[in-house]
């Protein structure tokens, strides 16, 4: 073989380095609350119709712990919209049911609708109480049951993490990073949830853990002490639930700007939806995939939907 031929297949064979990329991450919350035929229907539409994009699922041991789970089929059900190439991360909102067959004792509040009514918690509750009120200790052993029970089942050992309710603070990061948790997406801007939310106190406290977070927020460390990190990916795009394929593609938009202004650099959007309302908001979500795709065509953005783990 002579050396311009070998020359030429090593070419081929790196990696293009035609520049930094747009990096769109597609995400799914998987609240722990159902799994209803026609939410999965409408993500198996989705797979369909766009087999290139791969997904970043946040998903939720409670689908496992609820009285009448049957294990065989709740996987069954997770497992027919996963696709070669997702990645399986971690979702935690502190059910009771949850909580409790992790063996730590449930808390109440604070709970973004107002205190609970336990005389209301039939099937199962607390989906709305912030996980950052449980101690440093009772963090690691749920989110420790969780990696068990997933694994368990089959999925892979999540290292990408978003709390219920983009409600992480330091302390969750601490537990996160202790259990081998290496990449948090929690972060959002809480103007996105002012108009559905802003009665509630899930609007000021969103407010009041990502002050710093807009629609164009790149991926940072955060320090945790006692050679502890832990990268964080915001929400910059946040999910369908609260914003339309207009928002979306305008959240797009700002981030081709500040990608214009250093081509060098990988530039992050994070986006998504919910598997318990993906028939009701998964149309924003096209529309708005629709319309990056469409406008990456038209000026040849380098766009590219990935998961991590990736390098920064
Ligand atoms: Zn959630």
């Amino acid at each position: 073989m002579n050396l311009k031929f070998l020359m030429l297949l090593l070419v081929l064979a790196l990696p293009t380095q035609a520049g930094a990329a747009l990096r769109v991450v597609v995400s799914v919350d998987w609240e722990g609350r159902n799994l209803d035929p026609q939410n999965l229907a409408a993500m198996e539409h989705f797979r369909h119709d766009y087999p290139r994009i791969p997904l970043q699922h946040f998903l939720n041991a409670a689908y496992y712990t609820k009285a009448d789970a049957e294990p065989r089929l709740t996987t069954a059900a997770i497992r027919s919209v996963l696709r070669a190439g997702d990645e399986h991360g971690l979702h935690i909102h502190p059910w009771r049911s949850f909580v409790q067959a992790a063996g730590v004792k449930f808390r109440t509040e604070p709970a973004f609708r107002g205190p609970l009514d336990l005389s209301q918690c039939e099937p199962d509750c607390g989906h709305d109480v912030n996980m950052a009120a449980y101690t440093g200790k009772e963090l690691r052993k749920l989110i420790r049951f969780s990696i068990r029970t997933l694994v368990k089942q089959g999925f892979d050992r999540p290292r990408s993490f978003r709390a219920g309710a983009w409600q992480a603070d330091n302390h969750v990061f601490r537990a996160l990073a202790q259990e081998g948790i290496t990449l948090d997406s929690s972060a959002t801007s809480a103007a996105y949830l002012k108009e559905r939310w802003g009665k509630t106190l899930l609007y000021p406290v969103v407010a009041r853990l990502w002050p710093q977070t807009t629609a164009t927020s790149q991926p940072y460390r955060v320090p945790l002490g006692q050679g502890l990190s832990i990268l964080e990916l915001p929400n910059n795009g946040c999910l369908a639930d609260y914003v339309t394929g207009p928002v979306i593609a305008q959240t797009f938009r700002e981030n081709v700007e500040l990608w214009k202004k250093n081509r060098d650099k990988d530039i992050y959007i994070s986006i998504g939806f919910h598997q318990e309302t993906a028939q009701k908001y998964l149309p924003h979500l096209r529309q708005g995939i629709d319309a990056i795709v469409e406008l990456s065509q038209k000026e040849n953005l380098p766009v590219e939907f990935v998961v991590p783990p990736f390098t920064l």
